[in-house]
């Protein structure tokens, strides 16, 4: 045995106390099992544990897992750094954009025949290389998405800085997300959280967790 179902099970246990603990529904909330450098393998057992939203950060190790997969019913996640000539190929497989973070990228979505899901990456630090829109560029960026057609656009996704409380992180993404809101009613959802921040994450509005170690286990170097 791997640990993998224990683990997936302390993970979904801390999810449901969360989510009691902030007075939400447990069943509004989106586990999605981040499973980067990890084998075809593990994805295959996560699934046969009932996981079906898979995320991953880096577009040819996606794409070559979603093809070995495809026999399984999973959503696949692209939750990193995305270049946009690589857009149209990830949208293949992807039902889930959550990094959109540039108008170039934006524009290569565009599609006028399919729609994907996409989050507006926000960069809650002051270093540009983070990736994310920066908070005082994201209404352009909501009014570009909007404009687009091919694109349906969630909500905010966010990582929390190593510098500061994540919980003070999430609620600054969580009030940035309210702004969102008046523009776009329909984007309600909100992607943030990982293995060791999730529980602030769902008390600040989370309805999607990213989180890989907490359950994978460590990732193969
Ligand atoms: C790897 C990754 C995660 C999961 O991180 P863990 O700390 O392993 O839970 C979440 N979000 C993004 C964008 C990632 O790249």
């Amino acid at each position: 045995m791997s640990g993998l179902s224990e683990r997936l099970e302390a993970v979904r246990g801390g999810i449901a106390d969360a989510a009691r603990d902030a007075g939400r529904d447990p069943g509004e909330i989106t586990t999605i099992v981040v499973t980067k450098f990890h084998p075809e393998s593990l994805i295959r057992e996560l699934a046969s544990l009932g996981v079906r939203d898979i995320g991953e950060n880096r577009h040819q190790e996606a794409q070559a897992k979603a093809r070995a997969l495809a026999d399984l019913d999973l959503r696949w996640h692209f939750v990193g750094q995305l270049q946009s000539k690589k857009a149209r190929q990830v949208r293949a497989y992807a039902s889930v954009i959550h990094s959109i973070d540039r108008e170039s990228l934006v524009d290569a979505l565009r599609s006028e025949d399919e729609e994907v899901d996409g989050f507006i990456q926000v960069n809650l630090t002051t270093d540009p290389n983070r990736g994310g829109v920066a908070p005082d560029e994201l209404e352009p960026m909501v009014e570009r998405v909007l404009a687009t057609p091919g694109i349906r656009l969630l909500g905010l996704m966010a990582v929390a800085p190593l510098d500061e409380s994540a919980r003070v992180a999430f609620a600054r993404t969580r009030a940035l997300a309210e702004r969102v809101r008046s523009l776009a009613p329909a984007a309600t959802s909100l992607s943030m959280g990982m293995s060791h921040d999730y529980r602030d994450a769902i008390l600040e509005g989370a309805t999607h967790l990213r989180i890989g170690t907490a359950i994978t286990g460590k990732r193969p170097a």
